[in-house]
């Protein structure tokens, strides 16, 4: 049984969010969104939320390109074989090894997060040392060889602008690198003309700046992507809160954190729905505090919310953690549920909420006890079991009519009805306890 106590609020929202919204990030979002969007500019804590949600997907892509390409190239040799037959060592150690292994290592770097540079510098590292490798085996093929294995990298550097999101600096970097390396090697290549060399190099770098700027729009349209899925966020996130704001309202009292009549009412259906719980074990507790309109009447109302925040805490900690369930049914009324009780073990946590409240000694001006002096609050309980067949209401009548007899047998008393036990076990229809422990009347 779960309880109807203030371990209602302790359920925080479901927060299956990849990156915490703070306020700063919210108002950020609203601002970038309400411009156009080739200004998006993100603050460096938007780049970090950015950067942390986009990790995934981008170590993901950059981890098969290693291994993609690290396949390719070992696939090369047998191609390059074909191609320039005299080089099928060399190849088999640049293709089939050496890229291999740049690969290998550049996958190693993305196995982790790091920082945007680190990011850049290694793609750009692996680039460069890429390109020179195959530079080499270009300048060794020779003839027409010579720029075919300088092109077929041009190409795949140009691919790998587009496929890595690195910042814009870097992917311009290693279009830089690219095209300075290319052109290295092209003015070497007897084959062609200085004219050529610089030709052929400046229209490598024009398709790679094309693959540059549209790898950045691809970027600015991802982050607005991310902004319109944080404000999605945040909104849901907003609204879970309301509606457990509002379920909170509705199922609990705000004086005591307890569960109300509301909840009180929902869980006794549950308990009566659920086949498992024999009915025969459930125990009411009604309980009432004596005499309170006198502490209201001469301490004041607010010292009597004070005294019925305390019982129910008393109350509270007088049953089974976790097991029992309490409620405010009422002004100063309390609704105790047992399950797989017995009547035993009904009737000890009936007295020791009794003696509790009693224990805690608040005075009520309004009360005498026996000996003249003023007394204490004390509180008067019944207690009525259900059996098969028993509707809810019923049982709640008897714990009721129990609870009045115990205000009729003196007050400060628990009073176990028979009602249940006249049909089914007569032994206890006659246990019924009268403790009076402080004789009170009124003043
Ligand atoms: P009995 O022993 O027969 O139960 O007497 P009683 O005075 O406790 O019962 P009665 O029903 O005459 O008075 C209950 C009082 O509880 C009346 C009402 O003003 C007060 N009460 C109900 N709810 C609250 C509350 O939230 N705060 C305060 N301070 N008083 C409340
Ligand atoms: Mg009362
Ligand atoms: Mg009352």
């Amino acid at each position: 049984m779960r309880s109807g106590d203030r371990s209602l609020s302790a359920t925080t929202p479901d927060d299956g969010v990849d990156v915490l919204v703070t306020p700063a990030l919210e108002a950020e979002t609203e601002r970038l969104l309400s411009q156009r969007t080739r200004d998006i500019r993100f603050s460096p804590e938007m780049v970090r939320a950015y950067r942390r949600k986009d990790w995934p997907q981008r170590s993901k892509i950059a981890r098969a390109w290693m291994i993609w390409v690290a396949l390719i190239s070992m696939a090369f040799v047998p191609v390059s074989y074909l191609l320039a037959p005299g080089f099928l060592v060399l190849s088999t150690i640049i293709s089939g090894l050496l890229v291999p292994a740049l690969h290998g290592g550049a996958y190693l770097v993305w196995r982790k997060p790091r920082s945007a540079n680190v990011e850049g510098l290694a793609l750009v590292l692996l680039m460069g040392s890429v390109m020179m490798a195959y530079g080499v085996l270009a300048v060794a093929a020779g003839g027409s060889n010579y720029e075919r294995f300088l092109i077929c990298i041009m190409y795949v550097n140009t691919i790998a602008i587009v496929v890595f999101n690195v910042g814009y600096l870097w992917a311009l970097t290693l279009m830089a690198c690219s095209t300075a390396i290319f052109f290295g090697f092209e003015i070497f290549n007897p084959a062609i003309a200085l004219e050529e060399a610089i030709g052929t190099s400046i229209f490598f770098a024009m398709g790679m700046y094309a693959a540059t700027i549209a790898r950045k729009t691809q970027s600015i349209l991802g982050q607005k992507a991310f902004l319109l899925s944080l404000r999605n966020e945040y909104r849901s996130d907003a609204l879970r809160r309301a509606n457990h704001q509002l379920e909170i309202l509705a199922t609990r009292d705000p004086l005591t954190g307890l569960g109300n009549r509301r909840s009180a009412t929902d869980l006794i259906d549950r308990l009566w729905r659920d086949p498992t719980v024999p009915k025969a074990g459930i125990a009411f507790i009604m309980a009432d505090i004596d005499l309170f309109k006198h502490l209201n009447d001469t301490a004041g109302h607010a010292a009597g919310d004070a005294c019925i925040r305390r019982i129910a805490d008393t109350i509270e900690e007088s049953l089974r953690l976790g097991v029992d369930a309490v409620f405010r049914y009422g002004g100063e009324e309390f609704l105790v549920v047992l399950a797989h009780a017995t009547p035993d073990l009904a009737w000890t946590i009936a007295q020791r909420i009794r003696s509790s409240v009693e224990a805690l000694g608040i005075v009520n001006p309004g009360i005498l006890a026996a000996d003249g002096s003023t007394g204490v609050v004390t509180i008067s309980l019944g207690v009525a079991f259900a059996h098969e067949g028993a509707a809810p209401e019923m049982v709640a009548k008897w714990a009721d009519d129990a609870l009045y007899d115990a205000k009729r047998g003196g007050r400060n008393i628990v009073f176990l009805s028979n009602a249940h036990a006249a049909a089914e076990d007569a032994r206890h229809a006659q246990q019924v306890a009268v403790q009076p422990v402080q004789k009170i009347h009124v003043r």
